[in-house]
């Protein structure tokens, strides 16, 4: 199908660097490929539906570059390892807490939570990415990053481990603007013993004489576990390359995660070069309307959503209604009205849907280039959900025509204006995640994975499958049987 509006050739993506803290003309260092890295979750408990904010602004964004005609290579990582109950270096590993508190392995614990995850991820038809690395996957790999940042004179030996000495870092803390001087100087932060100032961070956790802990690893520093920050700044190196294209994160990991990561990247890579040009983070959404979960007391998840019979996607379409660099609410109102405005979107496109798509005519081709202008002005999802409602209103359209534009809509918003029908917002069965239809798209993708010989592909989908309750059996002869369980 062709359309009349060129949207690669058109309107360049302009998009929000927190590095410049400018709007600019987004370009890739070789395109049409974008290397793009997006800091995931520390698998300890559930996420609830404002950690999973996060994940879909990157989706989103990564859909819209690739609508525009670049190609994304998105990879995501699984903190299991180092991260402890504050962002500095203090407490205890989150997961040997968990562990603790469930009285379990702190791996069973890791592998239940990105299962966990992976399954929201899909419930929310937020695109899996290119490579998922765990930290526990690369210890080798972060000691050898250690190793190197030690022998070029950037660290230095605490009994606690292996430490960044931030001061030799000219250019430490530009991402957040820090003013290191006046938090110095205003210091009330709780500082490791014999930490030579409060921003200094362990890129190496040696453990205490006599403590034993569920996941440590022997290393030149001692036996112990890496600093948090090291995971992403090796795996997305090791993933994408020394220089890459976005960075993203929520506004939380400013001042101490991405500051770091920067830190020890550029004294690693030593070559003066920033280490990634596009940062790019995405705000909250405040819960304290409704904070509570049914099933564990904290905040509310993707499933208790669906309990109460809203489609996963209306979480989406709330989401998508404010801008990713807003904070916003979210109220069970908010859901309601979320729910209705959907369903009456998806109630026209599903009514054109039977008719085949054709090529836009003026006016189709008109609402087609306001939401790229919407898509390309800093991933303005507000303004790109009304194009779309609009072209829902404008009863010059054709149904065709329709069927054309919400197949170019949902390849950025993915709430399923090319595919669900109204009923499907109102969930009867509490344990449906995902669609009949999506089940066998990612069967058939799987099956082309298989023809490939690509097995850990194929594997992965049959356990992102088997997470949302899908068992599928291969059957001799190359086909795949598949039923809810
Ligand atoms: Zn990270």
């Amino acid at each position: 199908m062709t359309t009349s509006h060129d949207r690669t050739a058109g309107i360049p993506m302009r998009l929000f660097n927190t590095l410049t803290r400018e709007v600019a003309d987004f370009g890739s260092a070789n395109p049409p490929e974008v290397g793009m890295y997006s800091c995931g979750p520390t698998v300890y408990a559930d996420q609830h539906i404002g950690n999973m904010r996060a994940y879909v602004f990157a989706d989103t964004l990564k859909r819209a570059l690739d609508w525009k005609g670049f190609r994304v290579r998105h990879v995501i990582n699984i903190t299991d390892v180092g991260h402890l109950t504050s962002d500095a270096d203090e407490g205890d590993d989150k997961l040997e807490v968990a562990a603790r508190r469930e009285h379990r392995n702190a791996w069973e614990i890791a592998e239940q939570y990105t299962r966990d995850f992976k399954a929201d991820l899909m419930r929310l038809r937020i695109i899996e990415p290119d490579v998922w690395c765990k930290a526990t996957d690369h210890i080798g790999e972060m000691i050898r990053f250690a190793e190197v940042l030690d022998a070029s004179g950037w660290c230095y030996r605490l009994p606690s481990g292996l430490y960044f000495d931030t001061s030799k870092d000219r250019d430490y803390g530009k991402l957040a603007r820090l003013d290191l001087a006046g938090q110095q100087a205003g210091a009330r932060v709780e500082v490791a013993a014999g930490k030579r100032s409060a921003s200094d961070f362990a890129v190496w956790r040696t453990s205490a004489p006599g403590e034993k802990r569920q996941m440590e690893w022997d290393s030149p520093w001692g036996r112990g576990a890496p600093g948090w920050h090291l995971e992403c700044s090796v795996m997305s190196i090791e993933y994408l390359g020394p220089h890459f294209d976005i960075h993203t994160g929520g506004v939380d990991h400013i001042p101490v995660h991405h500051t770091n990561e920067i830190a020890q990247s550029e004294a690693y890579l030593a070559d003066g070069l920033p280490w990634v040009r596009w940062w790019l983070h995405g705000e909250f959404i405040n819960l304290r309307g409704a904070k509570i979960s049914k099933s564990t007391g904290g905040g509310i998840l993707v499933t208790d959503l669906i309990d109460r019979g809203y489609h996963p996607l209306a979480y989406r379409y709330l989401l998508l209604q404010a801008h990713y660099r807003s904070q916003t609410e979210f109220s069970w109102d908010a859901m309601d009205s979320a729910r209705a405005g959907l369903r009456r979107l998806v109630d026209r496109f599903a009514a054109a849907r039977s008719t085949p798509a054709e090529r836009l005519g003026g006016a189709a081709a008109e609402h087609l280039a306001a939401f790229d202008r919407a898509v390309s002005d800093d991933l303005n999802t507000p303004r790109a959900v009304a194009a779309a409602v609009a072209a829902s209103r404008d009863d010059r359209l054709t149904d065709g025509e329709l069927t054309a534009l919400a197949r170019e809509f949902d390849a950025v918003l993915a709430i399923g204006l090319a595919d669900l029908s109204p009923a499907d917002l109102d969930l009867k069965r509490s344990d449906v995640a995902i669609s009949d239809e999506e089940v066998r798209t990612l069967l058939a993708e799987r099956n082309a994975a298989r023809a490939a010989r690509d097995f850990a592909r194929s594997d992965q989908i049959r356990d992102q499958l088997a997470s949302v309750g899908v068992t599928v059996e291969d059957q001799p002869g190359g086909v795949s049987t598949w039923r809810w369980t």
